[in-house]
C-alpha cells in the first residue's frame, strides 16, 4: 500500500478524533503528512542575547538559571510556575502554567536554551511557556507548521517524524535521473527529510529547491498537456462572418480596440483547423460583453450554441439581461442556467439545451454540471477567467467536440506567469476605453476624514446618484464574521448617517435569490446606497452609481481596489473612489497613493507585483491553477528552469506516455486534482 493510501490513524497516538484535526489541516494520510511542509524552522542554534529582546518577537534565548524554581497555586486551582535565567547581558522571567514538573527539569545553576514569544514590558522581560532544552545538545532547526486549533505543533512534528520513518528504503523519484543530474537537485528522500528536519540551512535549502522544481515541473507539464489537447482539430466551422449585422445593431459604436477583437475571434473560428483558444484582457469596463455578445451572435448564426459561464449568480444574472436586451428583435433564444434555480426550472433548462431549443446559455458553474448537455456546442466562454480553476475551463470546453474557446480577464498577468497560465493562448488586448468616460477622481483619507465623506455621499444621492460602500473586511474563514460584520455595519450607518436614505445591504452569505433581488433594486435606483462586501468587487453594472467608498482600504490587494473602483465612473457622471484608511505604514501610503495616481489596471497591476509580490498577486487561488504546497512564482530562475525541463521530457516522451514517467504521471494527476474542491 502507498503512503498516500495509508489513513493518518496508522500513526501512533492518532485516532479519530485527532484524525478529523488532521483533516481540516488537508492531511488524510500518511503520505499527505509528509508533503505538509513547515511553515517555517526554529532554528535553536540561532539565538539572541537577553538585552536585544524586542516585544511580542519570537527567540531562542541562551541562559543558565538563576533562581530556584517557586510555585503556587492560582485562581482556579491553577499551577503557577516562575523562575529567571539570566546570560551576560540581562535577566529574563519564564512562567510555566499547570506543569509540576518545571522544578526537576530546570535545575538551578544549568544552562539551556527557551525558545518562545517574549513580552518586554516596565516589569521587565518574559517568556510564557516557553520550550526548552539543554544548552549543549540543542543545535538542530525544528520544524514549525500551520496548525489548527486543538493541533500543537508538537504533535505535528511527532506525527511528521513517524511519517517520514516509514518512507521505503529506496523511494521511486519521480524526477528522471538526467534530470537531477541536469539541473543538481537532491534525491526525493533526501528533500523529503531535510524539508522537515534539516541539518542545517543548507540542507533545508537544497531540499527545497528540489521540491520546487519538481512542483513547478509538474504543473508545467500538466498545463503543457492540457494545452495540447485543445489543439486537436475542430469539429466546428463557421465560414460565415454575421458579426457586422449585429453590431450595426447596438446603441453604440464599437471602440477600435472592441472591432480588433471581434476580428480576431472571427478569424479564429473561420480560418484555423483548431478551435480558437483566445483570451481577451480589457481592463474593467472597457466593453468585453459586448464583444462577446458579437462571438454569440456569430456562433448561433453559423448553427452552434454558445456558452457564457460567469463567476457569481448576480453576473450571470447581470449578462442575461443585458444579453436579452440585446437580442431583443432577434430570433437567438437564450437561456438562464444557475444553481439557485429550483430542480424543476433547472430541469426544463436543461432539456432545451439538449434538444437544441436555446441558443445561447448564460450561467454559473451549474453549467458545468454532467447533467447539462450541449446538442452542438460551438463556442464556450468564461468571464472573469481567473475565477476559474484550469480544469473548469476545459470542462466547459468538453461539452462539444473541440469547440472555440473564449476567456475574458480583467486581471492584467505580468508576462511571467503568463507563460505557464496560458502558454500558447492567443491574446488581444482592449487597451481603450468607450468615449464619454469621465476620468474616476480617487481620494485616500483617515478615519477621522469619514463623517466628511458620508456628507459627500449624501450629496450625491441628493443629487440623484447612487453609492457602494465596502464594509471593513473580514478575514476569509471566519464564517459567520462576514455576516456580522456585514450587519452591523450597514446598521450603524442606517441608524446613524444614512436614516433619512435608502440603504441596502449585500454579502456573500445571503441568498443567491436575496442577492439578486437587492441588486435589481439598486439597479432600479430603489436603493441608493449598498452597503457591501467584496462580493460587489465582479462586473456588476450601474451606471448612475458615482461613489465607491473602501473602509479598510490598505486591507485590499491593488488589483481588488482597481476592480471595486470599477464600479464606478460607468456612466455620464463624474464619479469617486473614497479609499478609508487608518494605516500609515510606508507601504500603505504607497499603495493608495498609487491608487490615487493611475486609473491604468496594467500600471497597477504592476505596482502590486512589486510591491506584494507575485506569491500575492492574485490572492491565494486567484489565477485558477492548482494550490501549490511549496512553490510560488517568485523564484524565477527555477521558473525557467523547470519550463526548460518541461519541454525537454515532452521532447523524448510526448504525452509523457513513456512508462519511465509514469511517476512523474501520477504526480501531474494528484495536482490538479486539488484544482476543482480549491476554487470556489
Ligand atoms: P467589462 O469589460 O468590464 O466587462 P462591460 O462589458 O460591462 O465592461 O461594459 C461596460 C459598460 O460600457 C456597459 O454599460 C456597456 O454597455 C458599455 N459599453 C461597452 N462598449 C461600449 C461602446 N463601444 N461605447 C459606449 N458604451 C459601451
Ligand atoms: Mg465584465
Amino acid at each position: 500500500m502507498s503512503l498516500y493510501e495509508m489513513p493518518i490513524t496508522k500513526l501512533s497516538g492518532i485516532g479519530e478524533k485527532r484524525a478529523s484535526l488532521f483533516r481540516k489541516l488537508g492531511i488524510n494520510t500518511v503520505g499527505d503528512m509528509i508533503s505538509y511542509y513547515p511553515r517555517a524552522y526554529d532554528n535553536w542554534a540561532c539565538t539572541t542575547p537577553i538585552c536585544e529582546l524586542a516585544d511580542g518577537e519570537r527567540y531562542v534565548v541562551r541562559a543558565r538559571v538563576s533562581t530556584p524554581v517557586s510555585s503556587t497555586r492560582i485562581s482556579g486551582g491553577r499551577l503557577l510556575a516562575k523562575l529567571s535565567v539570566s546570560d551576560e547581558t540581562g535577566s529574563m522571567n519564564l512562567v510555566f502554567f499547570n506543569n509540576k514538573y518545571i522544578s526537576s527539569m530546570l535545575r538551578y545553576g544549568e544552562e539551556y536554551r527557551f525558545m518562545g514569544r517574549v513580552t518586554r514590558d516596565r516589569f521587565g522581560v518574559q517568556m510564557t511557556s516557553p520550550e526548552f532544552a539543554a544548552a549543549a545538545t540543542a543545535d538542530a532547526m525544528t520544524p514549525v507548521y500551520n496548525l489548527t486549533a486543538g493541533l500543537t505543533n508538537r504533535v505535528l512534528v511527532k506525527a511528521a517524524k513517524e511519517a517520514l520513518s516509514m518512507l521505503p528504503e529506496v523511494i521511486k523519484d519521480p524526477l528522471p535521473y538526467d534530470i537531477l543530474h541536469r539541473y543538481d537537485l537532491c534525491p526525493l528522500s533526501y528533500a523529503l527529510t531535510n524539508i522537515h528536519f534539516p541539518l542545517d540551512v543548507g540542507a533545508m535549502e537544497r531540499a527545497r529547491r528540489r521540491l520546487i522544481f519538481e512542483e513547478l515541473l509538474t504543473l508545467n507539464l500538466g498545463m503543457r498537456l492540457m494545452k495540447s489537447r485543445s489543439r486537436e482539430d475542430t469539429a466546428v466551422h463557421m465560414p460565415t462572418d454575421y458579426t457586422g449585422e449585429f453590431i450595426k445593431t447596438l446603441p453604440f459604436e464599437l471602440t477600435g480596440a472592441q472591432k480588433r477583437a471581434v476580428a480576431d475571434c472571427v478569424s479564429d473560428m473561420r480560418d484555423k483547423p483548431s478551435p480558437m483558444n483566445r483570451l481577451i484582457q480589457g481592463d474593467v469596463g472597457s466593453g468585453k460583453t459586448a464583444v462577446c455578445a458579437a462571438v454569440c451572435y456569430h456562433t448561433v448564426k453559423n448553427g452552434y450554441q454558445a456558452a457564457f459561464m460567469a463567476p457569481t449568480e448576480i453576473l450571470a444574472q447581470q449578462h442575461f439581461e443585458t444579453f436579452s436586451k440585446m437580442f431583443d428583435g432577434t430570433a437567438v433564444r437564450i437561456e438562464l442556467l444557475t444553481g439557485s434555480m429550483t430542480a424543476a426550472e433547472k430541469r426544463k433548462t436543461r432539456e432545451r439545451i439538449e434538444n437544441g431549443e436555446s441558443d445561447i446559455v448564460i450561467g454559473t458553474h451549474a453549467l458545468l454540471s454532467e447533467s447539462t448537455v450541449f446538442l452542438n456546442l460551438g463556442c464556450a466562454i468564461t468571464d472573469e477567467q481567473h475565477r476559474f480553476g484550469v480544469a473548469q475551463r476545459a470542462k466547459l470546453a468538453s461539452k462539444g467536440e473541440h469547440p472555440h474557446v473564449l476567456v475574458l480577464s480583467a486581471t492584467p498577468i505580468p508576462r511571467t506567469l503568463g507563460l505557464i497560465i496560458y502558454g500558447d493562448l492567443d491574446i488581444t488586448i482592449i487597451d481603450e476605453l468607450p468615449p464619454g468616460r469621465t476620468e474616476i477622481d480617487t481620494l485616500y483619507i483617515h478615519e477621522d476624514k469619514r463623517d466628511r465623506a458620508l456628507g459627500f455621499i449624501k450629496k450625491q444621492v441628493d443629487e440623484g446618484r447612487q453609492a457602494y460602500i465596502v464594509c471593513p473586511l473580514v478575514e476569509e474563514g471566519e464564517g459567520d464574521m462576514e455576516l456580522h460584520s456585514a450587519n452591523d455595519y450597514a446598521a450603524e450607518l442606517m441608524l446613524g448617517a444614512f436614516r433619512d436614505y435608502p440603504v441596502g445591504i449585500l454579502h456573500g452569505k445571503m441568498k443567491a435569490k436575496e442577492k439578486e433581488e437587492v441588486m435589481a433594486r439598486f439597479a432600479k435606483n430603489e436603493i441608493a446606497i449598498l452597503v457591501a462586501t467584496t462580493v460587489v468587487e465582479v462586473g456588476v453594472d450601474v451606471k448612475n452609481a458615482t461613489v465607491m467608498m473602501i473602509e479598510n482600504a490598505e486591507r485590499f490587494g491593488l488589483s481588488t481596489l482597481h476592480q471595486l473602483r470599477g464600479r464606478v465612473g460607468r456612466g455620464r457622471y463624474k464619479s469617486y473612489c473614497i479609499l478609508v484608511s487608518d494605516n500609515r505604514g510606508e507601504s500603505t501610503e504607497l499603495r493608495l497613493g498609487t491608487m490615487c495616481r493611475t486609473n491604468n489596471g496594467f500600471e497597477i497591476a504592476d505596482m502590486d507585483l512589486k510591491l506584494r509580490g507575485p506569491g500575492d498577486f492574485f490572492g491565494n487561488r486567484q489565477h485558477g491553477l492548482p494550490q501549490l504546497a511549496i512553490a510560488d512564482f517568485s523564484d524565477t530562475e527555477t521558473l525557467a528552469q523547470s519550463q526548460e525541463a518541461a519541454e525537454y521530457l515532452l521532447k523524448i516522451s510526448p504525452d509523457l506516455g513513456n512508462d519511465a514517467m509514469r511517476p512523474l504521471r501520477a504526480k501531474i494527476r494528484q495536482l490538479f486534482s486539488t484544482t476543482e474542491n480549491t476554487m470556489n
